[in-house]
């Protein structure tokens, strides 16, 4: 079967290229279903190469996008040096903003700040902030950081300001009324926008 390395969603072009994750989230479609859509798996059989993904985004017509969107079921910035090649190629010939949406653990996976790379190339981070706290948020994404997760992911996003013209910290709409009003005092605290996002369950 042919890998799914993009899909659309809306007028978005989605670029799936890992399935790696340094979460277990307890709501992850990974561990629910197959695809986001019936027959579209997003399992990959292996990692695309750089040049796979290039060209599986060649044979989409770009014109009918607004935005592309780093996204699947894994944590894009596990190949952050990948999609930086991806991003240069595509800046040079499409004038779509580039959205991430990520977890937020990528300067702890890397164990270093790596979000000055993407200075340039991206013009959207949404990192998922979840929980309202640490306990909540390892309750339910089980991270392989532990706690450690949640200040890792708070501190990302604020490294990301320097970098990102547009970052925010996003939740689902299944949070009870008051925690998403906590997450979003966090997100004002720290200068970021904040988002709440329908779940896909
Ligand atoms: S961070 Fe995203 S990809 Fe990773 S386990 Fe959680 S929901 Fe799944």
């Amino acid at each position: 079967m042919a890998m799914n390395i993009t899909y659309e969603i809306r007028d978005a072009l989605y670029i799936n290229i890992t399935n790696r994750c340094t979460n277990h989230c307890v709501f992850c479609v990974r561990s629910k279903q197959d695809g986001l859509m019936p027959g579209a798996s997003l399992w990959l059989k292996r990692e695309p190469s750089v040049a796979e993904v290039l060209a599986a985004i060649e044979k989409r017509d770009m014109s009918r996008y607004r935005e592309v969107v780093f996204c699947g079921y894994g944590e894009p910035l596990s190949r952050v040096y990948d999609i930086i090649e991806i991003c240069k190629k595509l800046k040079a010939q499409y004038p779509l903003p580039i959205r991430i949406n990520t977890n937020g653990q990528a300067n702890l996976l890397y164990g270093k700040d790596i979000t000055p790379l993407l200075a340039g190339y991206v013009d959207y981070i949404s990192v998922s902030l979840n929980a309202k706290d640490a306990y909540s948020y390892q309750a339910m994404c089980r991270s392989e950081y532990g706690e450690a997760a949640f200040s890792g992911l708070l501190a990302f996003a604020e490294r990301c300001k320097k970098h990102i013209p547009h970052v925010a910290l996003s939740v689902v709409d299944v949070l009870p009324a008051e925690d998403i009003e906590r997450c979003r005092e966090i997100a004002g605290k720290i200068g970021v926008d904040f988002r709440v996002r329908h779940f896909v369950g």
